[in-house]
Parts: C-alpha cells; structure tokens; sequence
C-alpha cells in the first residue's frame, strides 16, 4: 500500500465515521489471547485479531471482570511501523500494573500513568527502557501467559 493510499483511506473514514480498514479487502479474524498474571492468577488479557490479507495485528485490552466499555467499529489502528506491547509498571499494583500500548522501533513513548501523570519513556528496539517500568511483544506471547 502506498502512503497516498493510507491518505486517502483516513479522509474517508473521516467522513464515514471513524472506520478503519488495514487494507482494501480486510478479512479479520481472531488469531489467539496473551494473558496477563499476577502471581498465577490471570488479571487481564489481550485479544489479538489478525487480518488475513496484510497480515495486520490487531490487538484490544481486556481487564479481568470488566465488561468492554469501548464502542469501537472496526479494529484499533497501528501504523505500519509499530508494534503492540505490553508496558508494564514496577510501581503500580493490579490492574493498573500493565498496558496496552503501540511501540515504535526506537524514540520515546508518550505514557499516562495511573494517576494520570504523563512520562516519556525510551524505546530501544521495541522494548521499553527505564528503571521502573519494562515491556513486552503482543506478538511473542501468543497463547501464552505472561507473569507481570
Ligand atoms: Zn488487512
């Protein structure tokens, strides 16, 4: 897909409403879960959806005994040079343990703690680098679970 045609899908879906399609034919299909433990006990999970035709990953946080609250038509978008991943806090306890994000190869990632403060956090090779919070790949646990 060129960069033009990106362009013209988001303006668009703007009109249409927030609507994403990874590509022109999506065909998206629930691909496997990663859960998230906490002293073996499963706290929260990401579904991961992949489109069958770019190969796209789509992925949508699930925490433990919360109903999905987001409306969202079609799938959460990631651009073409991020991945999804899990940042994980040392300082935060529970749910507020670990989140969802996209991760670009390398820079900063603008991240909102629990209490709502906003840090910048390094990435180095899609992996999270601070003394207080770690990371991991969506892609790397599939099936799995995850002892955050
Ligand atoms: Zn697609």
């Amino acid at each position: 897909m060129t960069m033009q045609g990106l362009n013209i899908t988001k303006n668009s879906e703007n009109l249409m409403g927030e609507i994403y399609r990874c590509c022109d034919n999506p065909q998206i299909t629930y691909l496997a879960p990663v859960n998230i433990n906490i002293d073996e006990r499963t706290i929260g999970s990401v579904d991961v959806w992949r489109c069958a035709v770019c190969k796209k990953k789509f992925c949508e946080e699930k925490q433990l005994g919360i109903d999905s609250i987001t409306d969202i038509v079609g799938m959460p978008r990631i651009e073409d040079d991020e991945k999804w991943g899990v940042i994980v806090s040392k300082l935060q306890k529970g749910k507020d343990k670990w989140k969802l994000v996209k991760l670009k190869q390398n820079g900063v990632i603008k991240y909102e703690t629990a209490d709502e403060k906003m840090l910048d956090l390094k990435i180095e090779n899609y992996i999270i680098v601070d003394d207080y919070h770690t990371s991991f790949l969506v892609e790397d646990h599939l099936n799995k679970a995850v002892e955050i």
